[in-house]
């Protein structure tokens, strides 16, 4: 018996703490894409603990003296591996990072980066203001323990459109919307390199908790007529052609089409759930899942608008 105490007594001054002190491994390797342009390409999943929510692409521009990071992923622990992925590559400081939007697997790694200037669209630091704390509890009962001591760090400077020249570095920082009401793209000059954060998914079906699908539309067009010659979608892999915003344009359309006519018949949700999704969308991931969220999140919207409206009583 008292062995067995004093056996336990050890394993939790050994093994414990050390156990503990074991961050989840990303296995991060950095893609590159172009010169100085490098992905952290993230799996075409659902947020899970087996991936430890790492379902997203971020990306690190290094330029002349110093290293640009365009999101920093789902966790700390995340933020601290890209971090030291970077650091792998050279010996420049990451002097700026960008959040293209307030959706927590592109944002949380920040903490990572100390003292490092935090720059996004108004609309995306009102986003995490707003809804930070939920977003963290809601990855932190998605993903479990990869999310230790992870902890919002909320945005420190504006992302304004325009050209801007960062760690000798000339970016365009191009604002859009329609994924949420703020999503900001970078694009690297020298390579052509459009950073599009969720406006664009390739291969995993697109979400929509905070849609606006004309929007959305919207903003694709103008994707469309920018000149790059690589992209890097928020979800999926890096492409070279515009083939991620036809995908998009077409499952969003479908989607608001397919919505819109089931309003019109009076379908109840349930119904909705069940009706038949295009051949040609089943090769993309996590399908089944998202649309199914894509009715809770845009079906109310789309019955609403079939209502007749009642004039108002004249008060008597
Ligand atoms: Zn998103």
């Amino acid at each position: 018996m008292k062995r067995r105490r004093l056996r336990a007594a050890l394993l939790a001054v050994l093994v414990l703490p050390a156990f503990a002190a074991t961050a989840y491994d990303y296995q991060l390797k950095p893609q590159a894409v172009a010169d100085g342009v490098q992905v952290l390409v993230g799996k075409t999943e659902n947020f899970s603990r087996e991936n430890g929510g790492n379902i997203v692409n971020t990306g690190f521009i290094i330029g002349r003296d110093g290293v640009i990071v365009i999101d920093t992923g789902p966790s700390k622990a995340y933020g601290e591996q890209q971090r030291a992925a970077i650091a792998k590559l050279g010996k420049l400081p990451v002097t700026q990072i960008y959040l293209t939007h307030a959706h927590p697997d592109h944002v949380l790694g920040s903490q990572a980066y100390p003292g490092v200037p935090i720059a996004a669209l108004p609309g995306t630091t009102q986003g995490l203001t707003r809804n930070g704390d939920s977003l963290l509890s809601n990855l932190y009962r998605l993903v479990g323990d990869a999310m230790r001591d992870t902890e919002l760090r909320p945005p420190t400077m504006e992302a304004k459109s325009g050209e801007v020249t960062v760690a000798g570095r000339r970016l365009r920082l191009i604002p859009g919307l329609g994924h949420t009401d703020a999503d900001l793209m970078v694009f690297d000059e020298a390579s052509k390199t459009l950073f599009t954060g969720d406006l664009v998914f390739f291969q995993r079906t697109l979400t929509t908790p905070n849609a606006d699908i004309p929007h959305w539309l919207k903003t694709l067009d103008a994707i469309d007529a920018l000149d790059f010659k690589r992209m890097v979608p928020g979800h999926g892999p890096v492409l070279r052609d515009h083939a991620g915003i036809a995908q998009t344009r077409d499952y969003l359309q479908w989607l608001r089409d397919s919505l819109q006519g089931a309003a019109r018949r009076g379908l109840d949700m349930p119904e909705v759930l069940q009706l038949a999704i295009p051949e040609r969308f089943q090769r993309l991931a996590e399908l089944h899942a998202e649309y199914e969220r894509s009715v809770a999140h845009l079906y109310p919207a789309y019955e609403l608008e079939t209502l007749p409206t009642v004039p108002k009583s004249r008060p008597q």
